[in-house]
């Protein structure tokens, strides 16, 4: 910081604020007592103390004394003193120009430590918050390098390792700025954890500085500083308080590389839990969903064929009944996971056209009449209601897992609606039961795979409400649940107006 230069010109400074306090004194020494020219030499001493440093101010002091004692007191031109009392106007004087001097210079030594310590503090802040979104390490490191570029006015190039080496390879920036022969010098950092290179005592000739970024537990890379050929940034970087501060940034750069790597395999474990999680409710599911009909499809073919003929009639069709019954659980159990693997697979093309939403409903309730029976379903479909632009058949789908489930979680005799309207720009449809209703906080995790209330009663694997939240949603749709008044269950579906449907624009006739 200080350079001879500075100096020479603060002290030419100096003489020249004490040189105009001295002609203006002399000018106006005929009018103002010599005590009051005193006051425009305190004043120059003010001013040489706010620009320059301690002991050109003191020496200032003296000096203003001494020109003020040849100049302003009488006899003038000379150091000598016609009336003593003008000893203690000296000694006064040359108190207050030393505290003065020395204290102006001491709060400017603190506005510059506080300067220092908020730019430091600005450059850290701006640092964490940088990196703080970042969830992939080499744009953390790439914004690291880029603001550190920033902060210090110098080249920054970080390097990260490959395969436990540092390699050049992997770095921040596009071009190598420093010799290919220094990775020596980095691997030489990163394995030891201390800083090395340009001005340090290991590889003092290199041309970069290369320092370690050192987390908690082990070092993630090493960060090169390269200065600009201009010596007074140079010299900036290798002050210590800017390689003090180096050495935090690279720090917390290491701790957001170390929290990012440690977020990562979080994120990781937790996709690897939940699917081991997904997997054995898939399995334990299966064993049960798959086992249970297996079982009576077995037990009633074993039976038929061992004691078929001697079987009433009656009883026999009761058997292939059951195995019939069993065998469309089964395949639908199995349709419904191969829909939900397509599904998460993204696998699904709709196939998009303008129905009449009467016609999939009717459709639906036609083919579930079986499953319906003894209910009484009311259909309530608004007048001129739109045509929507849909998926017919999985749409379909939707409704027959929405009327499947009312129909297993809802006593017999209850009765079921579907309703359908318009409300702000998009059709709503509503199948509404009057069964014991979801469990409030579960309204959310009844859409989740695998998930099956607490009641248990009725086979499923609990897809139903997942695969209809995936076919509404890929329709831009949605779909939730809402809890009725007096009792039961609304699952509301909302189907936006596409431009499509929205402009009313008939259909490429599907029939
Ligand atoms: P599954 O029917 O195979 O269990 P779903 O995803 O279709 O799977 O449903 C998840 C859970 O939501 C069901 O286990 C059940 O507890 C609950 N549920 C679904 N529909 C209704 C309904 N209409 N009334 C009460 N509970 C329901």
């Amino acid at each position: 910081m200080r350079s001879p230069f500075r100096s020479i010109r603060q002290a030419l400074l100096a003489v020249a604020i004490v040189s105009i306090a001295t002609i203006a004194s002399v000018l106006l020494r005929d009018a103002l007592a010599p005590t009051n020219l005193a006051m425009i030499y305190l004043g120059g001493v003010v001013a040489v103390a706010m620009r320059c440093s301690r002991w050109i101010s003191v020496t200032t002091s003296f000096l203003s004394v001494a020109a003020f004692d040849f100049f302003c007191v009488p006899p003038y031109l000379t150091f000598a003193v016609s009336d003593y009392q003008y000893v203690f106007t000296f000694a006064g004087m040359l108190v207050v120009a030393l505290v003065i001097s020395t204290q102006t210079a001491r709060l400017r030594d603190l506005a510059a430590h506080a300067a220092v310590r908020e730019a430091r503090t600005e450059a850290l802040y701006r640092l964490s918050s940088k990196l703080a979104g970042e969830t992939r390490v080499f744009e953390a490191a790439r914004s690291a390098a880029a603001l550190a570029e920033e902060v210090f006015g110098a080249r920054v190039v970080i390097f990260l390792p490959e395969d436990g080496r540092l390699s050049f390879r992997r770095r921040t920036s596009d071009l190598l700025p420093v010799p290919p022969s220094e990775e020596s010098v980095a691997q030489w950092v990163f394995d030891r954890g201390h800083k090395a290179g340009l001005r340090t005592d290991v590889h003092p000739d290199a041309t970069a500085l290369y320092i370690p970024l050192r987390g908690a537990r082990e070092t993630f890379g090493v960060l090169a500083v390269l200065p600009d050929v201009e010596s007074d940034v140079k010299n900036r970087i290798f002050a210590p308080e800017q390689q003090q501060l180096l050495e935090v940034f690279a720090g917390q750069t290491a701790l957001a590389i170390e929290r990012t790597m440690s977020q990562r395999s979080a994120e990781e474990t937790r996709v690897h839990m939940q699917t081991e999680q997904m997997r054995s409710s898939l399995l334990s599911a299966m064993s049960h969903d798959l086992r249970t009909p297996l079982a009576s499809i077995t037990g009633a073919a074993s039976t038929l064929r061992s004691q078929g003929d001697r079987l009433p009639p009656e009883t026999k069709r009761e058997l292939l009944e059951s195995i019939s019954d069993e065998a469309e659980r089964l395949s639908r159990l199995v349709g419904n996971l191969l829909d939900m693997t397509r599904f998460e697979s993204g696998g699904v093309e709709l196939r998009r056209d303008l129905y009449p939403l009467e016609e999939i409903v009717g459709t639906v309730l036609q083919r579930m009449e079986p499953q319906l029976e003894g209910r009484a379903v009311s259909t309530d479909l608004a007048e001129n209601l739109a045509m929507v632009f849909v998926d017919d058949v999985l749409l379909g789908q939707v409704l027959w897992n929405l009327l499947e489930n009312a129909a297993k979680y809802t006593p017999p005799a209850s009765p079921l609606e579907i309703a359908a309207f318009e409300e702000d720009n998009a059709v709503i449809i509503e199948v509404r039961d009057h069964g014991p209703g979801i469990p409030p906080g579960e309204e959310e995790l009844i859409f989740e795979k695998f998930y099956r209330g607490k009641s248990k009663n009725g086979r499923g694997a609990g897809l139903g409400l997942p695969i209809c939240r995936a076919i509404v949603q890929a329709h831009r749709g949605t779909i939730r649940v809402l809890a009725r008044e007096g009792g039961g269950t609304i699952f509301r579906i909302s189907l936006p107006f596409s431009s499509k449907t929205a402009s009313h624009e008939t259909s490429h006739s599907h029939h």
